[in-house]
C-alpha cells in the first residue's frame, strides 16, 4: 500500500482549497493500491487556511522545537502541525505503507524542498514536518516528482487493501 497526499489525488485540502491532481495517484488509488492522507486535515486545520511556512529551520527542527511553523497571519501553527504529523504516522504505520508520496514544497509534505519561511517564494532544502517524522521512523517517502520513475521500478505488484 501506498499512502499520498490527498491534495495529489485531486481532494481539494490546500491551504488555498485547491488541489493538485496527478493522474497517476487518482489511478492508484482507484484501483485499490494507494490511500489519500493530509497531514494538515488530521492536524485540525480548517481549509481554505491561511499559507503557512517553516521559519528557523527545517521540519526536524519543528519536531526537535528548535524551529516553528508560522502562518500568514502571523500564528503559530507548529502544534497543529506536530499533531498532524504524528496522526499520519500512526495511519503509515497502521498499514504498512511501502512508500509515501507527498507534495513537495508543502512545510508537512514536502520532502527534498520547502520555502525559505520568508513567504517570498523562495525555497530551500529541507522537508516537511510530516516528511521528517515519517523519514526519522525509517519509511521510504518521495515526491510527486519521482513517483513515476519509482512506479515503473516496482517489479512487485502492490497490494490492495
Ligand atoms: S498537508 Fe500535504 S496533503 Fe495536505 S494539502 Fe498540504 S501538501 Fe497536500
Amino acid at each position: 500500500m501506498l499512502l499520498v497526499s490527498a491534495c495529489l489525488a485531486g481532494e481539494p485540502v490546500r491551504y488555498d482549497g485547491k488541489s493538485c491532481t496527478v493522474s497517476l495517484i487518482k489511478s492508484l488509488i482507484a484501483q485499490g493500491k494507494a490511500k489519500p492522507i493530509c497531514p494538515e486535515c488530521l492536524g485540525g486545520l480548517p481549509t481554505p487556511r491561511p499559507a503557512a511556512e517553516i521559519q528557523g529551520g527545517t521540519g526536524d527542527d519543528v519536531l526537535a522545537g528548535r524551529a516553528k511553523v508560522i502562518d500568514s497571519n502571523g500564528q503559530d501553527v507548529s502544534a497543529a502541525f506536530i499533531a498532524g504529523a504524528y496522526q499520519t504516522l500512526k495511519i503509515v504505520q497502521f498499514y504498512q505503507a511501502i512508500a509515501i508520496v507527498l507534495k513537495e514544497n508543502s512545510p508537512s509534505c514536502g520532502s527534498q524542498f520547502i520555502y525559505n519561511g520568508q513567504f517570498n517564494g523562495q525555497k530551500r532544502t529541507g522537508l516537511g514536518v510530516t516528511a521528517a517524522l515519517l523519514k526519522q521512523h525509517g519509511f521510504e517517502i518521495l515526491s510527486e516528482h519521482e513517483l513515476e520513475q519509482w512506479y515503473a521500478n516496482q517489479k512487485l505488484s502492490l497490494g490492495s487493501c
